[in-house]
């Protein structure tokens, strides 16, 4: 696992926004990014379980949060423009973001790879991620220590067999990152990696892997060192790296 020993308030006074917030790993980040002090923005499809979360933060203690209820698949350029104008006058910044939100698609041959739900998977998995990022650089961009992470998998830096869309959508995402990444290395104060999960046991593992047993892998709570890390200062100058949240803290360098 990542090493990695989060001061208690290493996100305080900092607005953070979570995509796909109310299941799986973003659930876990928006809790542990809460707990450490930041205001989070819980985005997501289905409004009961980001209620769930907000209402997990409130009575947890932790800064108060918000909701967005927008689902990716859907939203258009005006939705993020809006949502970028609603931060900005409830909150007046953002220091982060979260891309995790994704779609698993089908685990089939290319060549029996249904269309629709190779473009659904597509829109969700990289061209959310771009029209939010484009949309909320303006108020990133006025942070002090900004930071921007995507959601990769290791089927994002080496093909494998009947993981389509998926797969061909997380090398999107590196290479998203890595563009992104490039673009602000001069800039002093944004910086934009990718984490790359590894096994972690949420629904979406359990729909990839129906015969495992999710015990026996990590929980998206145990997999959280690297999420503060790299959302926290101590990662500052940290930029166009791949991190493993299973590994061993060594970053990937594609460079
Ligand atoms: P998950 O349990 O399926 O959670 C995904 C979240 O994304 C859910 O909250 C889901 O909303 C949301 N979402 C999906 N489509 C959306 C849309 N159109 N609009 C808004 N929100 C949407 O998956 P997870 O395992 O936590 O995965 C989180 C990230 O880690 C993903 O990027 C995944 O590719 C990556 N990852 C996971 C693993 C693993 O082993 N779990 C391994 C490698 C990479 P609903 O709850 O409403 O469906």
């Amino acid at each position: 696992m990542f090493n990695y020993d989060a001061p208690e308030s290493l996100l305080t006074g900092r607005v953070i926004l979570i995509t796909g917030a109310g299941d799986g790993i973003g659930r876990a980040a928006a809790l542990s990014y809460a707990k450490a002090g930041a205001t989070v923005i819980l985005l997501g499809r289905t409004t009961e379980k980001l209620e769930a979360v907000y209402d997990e933060i409130e009575n947890a203690g932790y800064p108060q949060p918000a909701m967005v209820p927008l689902n990716l698949d859907t939203a258009g350029e005006a939705a993020y423009v809006e949502m970028a104008n609603m931060i900005d006058s409830e909150f007046g910044r953002l220091d982060g973001i979260l891309h995790n939100a994704s779609l698993l698609g089908q685990r089939t041959p290319l060549e029996n790879y249904d269309p629709i739900t190779f473009d659904q998977v597509m829109r969700v998995n990289v061209n959310a991620g771009f029209l939010l990022t484009q949309a909320l650089l303006p108020l990133m961009k006025q942070s002090d220590d900004a930071s921007i992470i995507f959601t990769s998998s290791s089927v994002g830096r080496k093909g494998r067999a009947y993981w389509g869309a998926y797969a061909i959508s997380k090398f999107a995402t590196e290479g998203m990152m890595q563009t992104l990444a490039d673009e602000y290395s001069n800039s002093g104060n944004i910086r934009v990696n990718c984490i790359n999960p590894g096994a972690t046991a949420t629904n979406m593992r359990s729909y990839a892997y129906p015969a495992e047993d999710p015990s026996t892998i990590a929980s998206a709570a145990d997999i959280q060192p690297v999420y503060l890390y790299l959302m926290g200062p101590d990662s500052k100058g940290i930029t166009g790296q791949s991190i493993d949240a299973q590994g061993d803290g060594s970053p990937t360098d594609f460079v």
